[in-house]
């Protein structure tokens, strides 16, 4: 299996659990030397901190993992485009590249709404590979906010319900 899928199928498994505790769907996995460090999933509402994405706590494990801030040789493997945290946070812990999935129209920091990882202007630019299972990782986030939306319906219409009792 070529490596890039092998890792980012282990993301879109990190995006799955994710879901399950009902946060969007967005996993990562740093690897180094083809060898996982760190995996994780959004936890932002389980935790009610705005830090807490998927990126930032690979991150944050690996800093702990390793001993050191500068992730030189990591890869980051996510299943959506970092955001412009995840993207400054990428840039300021040096991991060398960066594979994400599915686009993301508005927030991506990665080349479709901006692109923070490759600007010269920084002393550090992360290789960036886009579109790895795009299209899976795209859908489980369609999906997602398709249910979401669909709760949310149901509850409106109960509510309406309920007063009209
Ligand atoms: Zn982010």
């Amino acid at each position: 299996m070529d490596r890039d899928l092998y890792f980012m199928s282990m993301a879109i498994e990190e995006a799955k659990k994710a879901e399950e505790i009902g946060e969007v769907p967005i996993g990562a996995v740093l690897v180094i030397n083809d060898q996982v460090i760190a995996k994780a999933h959004n936890h932002r509402e389980t935790d009610q901190n705005a830090l807490a994405h998927a990126e930032i706590l690979v991150i944050n494990q690996a800093c702990r993992e390793l001993g050191t801030w500068r992730l030189e040789d990591c890869e980051l493997y996510v299943t959506l485009e970092p955001c412009p945290m995840c993207a400054g946070a990428l840039v300021m812990s040096r991991v060398k590249k960066v594979i994400y999935g599915a686009k993301d129209p508005k927030a991506g920091c990665a080349g479709t709404f901006m692109n923070l990882l490759n600007d010269e202007r920084f002393n550090h630019q992360c290789e960036v590979v886009s579109g790895v299972m795009e299209e899976k990782c795209g859908q489980l986030l369609t999906d997602f906010f398709k249910e979401l939306r669909r709760r949310k319906k149901e509850e409106k219409r109960k509510l309406k319900d309920g007063q009209e009792m």
